[in-house]
């Protein structure tokens, strides 16, 4: 198969971002094999190459130019890009946020300090696997601390004498609050992301359009409802000025039913009960909501 033809995406291949990786893949439409110790896999019914690997090392592929387009996390990227002195990783470019592996960098101390703000941490040893996006965040503010590095187990460190305080990754807060540590300052808010370099023929940027336009599909179709309902003619207007987010609703007539019409719309917004109870209200009936699938403007 000619590789100039295809497209070569890196995403994680076990840990956080993997099974959701996958996943938009297959909502996406494209089947790749399931093998779980395959390192490579050419999806079956769309020109796509998938590298599976570590999640550090996709700015790497994606920087080396092994790999087109990548999926991670937003904090992966940057503390590639602070800590590498390779000048390829700068010209990656983020293009979409895909909206899972949602977290926090932070920083936490221990429950019993009364902190006050960023200046208690002044002279003081903080506890990180992210020395190079802590360091900036701590050196724009003016405040001079230690970052005493470490590849996990950040959150044990207070309790060890190492660190005052530490600045790891946190999503609910579970593992600080099991430790004793409460979250004072929030470093980056990150979230997934798709990156790609520069390097793509005519036939890939199509690929990559081709993409990026089912996974806008899914993101629109995600925060979108499908509402039907009857409600009197009279009535029409005042139902099409409740309906969320709808710009033009289609209007139906109903068989035998010469004063009801049948509405259906796409909501922008949620639709929530007391928006039904709004158009129950101004005479809707029938009124039923659905999730959309997919959509393509
Ligand atoms: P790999 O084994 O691929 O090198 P890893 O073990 O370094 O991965 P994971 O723990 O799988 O990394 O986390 C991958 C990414 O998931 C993080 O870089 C971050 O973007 C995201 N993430 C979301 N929530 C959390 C969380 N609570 N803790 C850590 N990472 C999170």
């Amino acid at each position: 198969m000619n590789n100039e033809l295809r497209l070569i995406l890196a995403i994680q291949k076990n840990g956080r971002l993997a099974d959701d990786s996958r996943v938009l893949l297959e909502r996406c439409g494209i089947d790749l094999l399931k093998s779980k110790d395959q390192l490579v896999c050419k999806a079956q019914n769309f020109p796509l190459d998938v590298y599976f690997v570590r999640v550090n090392d996709i700015p790497t592929f994606v920087a080396a130019k092994v790999c087109h387009i990548g999926i991670l996390g937003q904090n992966v990227l940057l503390d590639k890009q602070i800590n590498s002195s390779n000048s390829q990783l700068d010209s990656i470019e983020a293009i979409m946020k895909l909206g899972f592996g949602r977290c926090r960098l932070s920083i936490a101390v221990p429950n019993s300090h009364d902190y006050q703000g960023l200046s208690d941490l002044q002279g003081k040893r903080i506890a990180s696997s992210y020395r190079g996006i802590l360091s900036q965040y701590l050196g724009k503010r003016g405040v001079s601390a230690e970052i005493v590095s470490m590849q996990g187990a950040v959150e044990i460190a207070p309790r060890m004498g190492m660190a005052e305080a530490i600045c790891d990754l946190v999503s609910t807060g579970s593992t600080l609050a099991v430790n004793g540590l409460k979250e004072v300052e929030i470093v980056l808010e990150s979230q997934s992301i798709l990156i790609r370099n520069d390097t793509l023929n005519s036939v890939q940027e199509e690929l990559l359009d081709r993409l990026m336009l089912r996974l806008n599909g899914l993101q629109a179709a995600k925060t979108r409802k499908y509402i039907m309902l009857h409600c009197p003619i009279n009535k029409l207007e005042a139902i099409k000025a409740i309906l969320p987010g709808s710009e033009s609703p289609t209007i139906l007539a109903l068989q035998g039913l010469e004063n009801l019409v049948a509405v259906h719309a796409v909501c922008d917004e949620g639709v929530f009960w007391n928006t039904m109870e709004d158009l129950k209200a101004n005479g809707a009936s029938s009124i039923t909501v659905l999730p959309i699938e997919k959509m393509l403007d």
